[in-house]
């Protein structure tokens, strides 16, 4: 049975990055019928915050990220570790270090200058027993690390292929901290065994420590899971995805207007080679392959995701978009015509005041200042029954006899004058749809805006 796991760091709000993971995994997990495991990776005491913790929970539930098993906290399993600790010095794959963090910023600050990796130097690796228990006895504060056996690890990455590392890659690493917290990599590879993991997808950030967990999982006689590592994502400037790039957290995305389908679809599809790019949740499953993930780093394109967004709104049955978008019922047939070209739901409900709201926007009001005198128009307006009866052809009909006006120029007038704004939907579309006070209003304001009677 398939088990895989998503184990967020409660470090900050869900990014698109680890959306990806937490995709790969669910997919997978659903395609081969198995087991997504929930794991939040807090052992950071000062940089997680259960606030981040909830968030992350909101926005996978958002997306439609469903587990079976979780979330478990590794704050809560610290006994575990330890215990798995103890086995470790007990075999003599762990030994107690009780250097100083000075002598270690030292040896840290000697590789720095010597343009070599950090790595322990391996001056407790041989410590006596006697020693190890004087210092113990005194109340001198240590570190347990791994006994790096100091082979080369090799194993094949689902995604990479044959993955090599060499004799010296790992090095005596800290598997428990001082304040006896378990580092990272000890952890992930105690819970990866616990919680008899399969297969492990993650970013392509991880892969350097795969080969340290591949050695404790066999010093822990156990047999390691299978390992994918994704590409990471990219900005179109081919550098990593940050803020710099834009909105990059899911909440940013919900906050705009994306709806949920849309950000897991397109970040599903990221960096794959797929027939179809615009699927329902089943497709996505039933298509999903580990190895079509990319190993090579993957654009996020925000022009992409808007596209998306698009096709999906103007897609959607108008009741499920009222829905998503929470706006009243009552204005149905105006988002029908509306969802024809929104990019976001934000945009969605933006545009809405062309219906009921009574002002011009600034840049209709500049097109209007340059376009030059408006009193034929103006009375041209005035002039018209708008009560109802008139068609929107009528209406132009009647408005390029009495202004004279180009069909070109009366459009962008008249669209100005009777949805405030510069762009929207087609009028013709639109004019049904308004009311006669809406466009009174209107035209108050453009007669106050120019001093117009
Ligand atoms: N907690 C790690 C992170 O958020 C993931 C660890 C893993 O997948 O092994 O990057």
């Amino acid at each position: 049975m398939v088990k895989v796991r998503f184990a967020p760091s409660p470090t900050g709000y869900l990014h698109v990055g680890n959306t990806r993971t937490a995709l790969a995994n669910y997919l997978f997990a659903r395609k081969e019928n198995g087991i997504l495991v929930l794991r939040i990776e807090d052992t950071d005491m000062e940089r997680s915050d259960t606030a981040y913790e909830a968030s992350i929970l909101e926005d996978l539930r958002w997306l439609g990220i469903s587990w079976e098993e979780g979330p478990f906290r590794q704050s809560e399993r610290i006994q575990t570790y330890r215990t798995y600790i103890d086995v470790l010095l007990e075999k003599g794959d762990a030994y107690k270090c009780f250097c100083s963090k000075e002598r270690l910023e030292e040896i840290k600050a000697l590789s720095v200058r010597r343009g070599e990796p950090p790595r322990y130097d391996g001056t407790c690796r041989n410590l006596s027993g006697e020693a190890v228990h004087r210092m113990e006895s005194e109340g001198k504060p240590y570190v347990v690390r791994f006994r790096s056996p100091r082979r080369a690890v090799r194993f094949t990455d689902l995604i990479h292929g044959e993955t090599f590392f060499p004799d010296d890659h790992v090095d005596d690493f800290i598997l428990l901290k001082q304040e006896l917290t378990p580092s990272y990599n000890f952890a992930v590879t105690v819970d990866d065994m616990l919680m008899e993991i399969t297969h492990v997808i993650r970013g392509s950030d991880h892969l350097s420590n795969t080969p340290k967990q591949i050695l404790l999982f066999q010093a822990l006689d156990r047999t390691p899971p299978q390992y994918a590592h994704h590409s990471l994502l990219t900005g179109p400037d081919r550098r990593p995805l940050s803020k710099r790039h834009g909105a990059t957290q899911v909440r940013e995305f919900r906050d705009i207007g994306i709806l949920p389908a849309v950000l897991a679809n397109y970040v599903a599809i990221i960096g794959r080679k797929v027939k179809k790019e615009i699927m329902e949740r089943d497709e996505m499953i039933n298509t999903f392959t580990v190895k079509s993930l990319s190993s090579s780093d993957s654009l996020f394109d925000m022009g992409k995701l808007f596209w998306f967004n698009k096709e999906y709104i103007r897609n959607m049955p108008v009741e499920n978009l009222l829905g998503a978008s929470d706006i009243p019922p009552k204005y149905r047939d105006e988002v029908v015509i509306l969802q024809e070209n929104s990019k976001t739901l934000a945009e969605l409900k933006e545009y809405l005041d062309i219906f009921d709201g009574t002002d011009i926007k600034d840049d209709g009001i500049a097109y209007l200042s340059a376009f030059g005198d408006l009193t034929a128009v103006v009375a041209a307006m005035d002039g018209l029954p708008l009560d109802g009866g008139l068609t929107f052809d009528d209406i132009v009909k009647e408005m390029e006899h009495g202004t004279g006006l180009t069909k070109r120029d009366l459009f962008m007038v008249l669209r100005i004058i009777l949805t405030g704004r510069k762009s929207g939907p087609p009028l013709k579309e639109v004019f049904p749809l308004l009311k006669k006070d809406t466009v009174t209003k209107r035209m108050l304001c453009l007669k106050r805006q120019f001093s117009l009677s």
